[in-house]
Formats: structure tokens, C-alpha cells, sequence
């Protein structure tokens, strides 16, 4: 049985995807954004506020979380 390999276009494609979605995974959001994500969390009840204020959900850091405009509040509904 013969295996079918993707086509040069198929990969290219995935390979493009895959790029657009780092980027987009990496970009940074706004410095009022981020506070404004900070803020939430600081006043939440799910927060661990220990040297580095972690997401009780998740346990990301909030600092970092926040930091990515990929990033969502994990909680339901979401908080921000
Ligand atoms: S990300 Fe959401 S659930 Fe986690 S600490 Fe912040 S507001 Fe709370």
C-alpha cells in the first residue's frame, strides 16, 4: 500500500499557517491592555498572589499572561 506524501503546496501551506499563528500567538498587547488585564486579576478571587501572581486556573504568571493578546482569561465566563 502506498503512502500518499502531501504536495509541495499542501506543505507550504502548513508551513505559512504555522507562521501566521506564532506571530499571532506572540504579539504583544498594548500597555493599556495589559494593565487593564493586570487590574482584573489582581482583584480576582482565583488569583495566587505569591512573589510572582499566578492564574489559579491556569498557573500562568499574570505579568505574562497578560502580556500576549492571544492570551484569554481561562475562567467561565472569562474575566477579561
Ligand atoms: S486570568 Fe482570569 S481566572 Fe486567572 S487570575 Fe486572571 S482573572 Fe482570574
Amino acid at each position: 500500500m502506498a503512502i500518499k506524501l502531501p504536495t509541495p503546496g499542501a506543505v507550504l501551506r502548513q508551513v505559512v499557517d504555522g507562521a501566521r499563528a506564532i506571530a499571532r500567538d506572540l504579539t504583544p498587547a498594548t500597555e493599556a491592555e495589559r494593565e487593564r488585564r493586570i487590574a482584573i486579576c489582581m482583584q480576582c478571587p482565583l488569583v495566587i498572589r505569591d512573589e510572582r501572581p499566578r492564574c489559579g486556573v491556569c498557573q500562568c504568571p499574570i505579568e505574562r499572561k497578560a502580556a500576549f493578546l492571544s492570551q484569554a482569561c481561562p475562567d467561565n465566563p472569562p474575566r477579561w
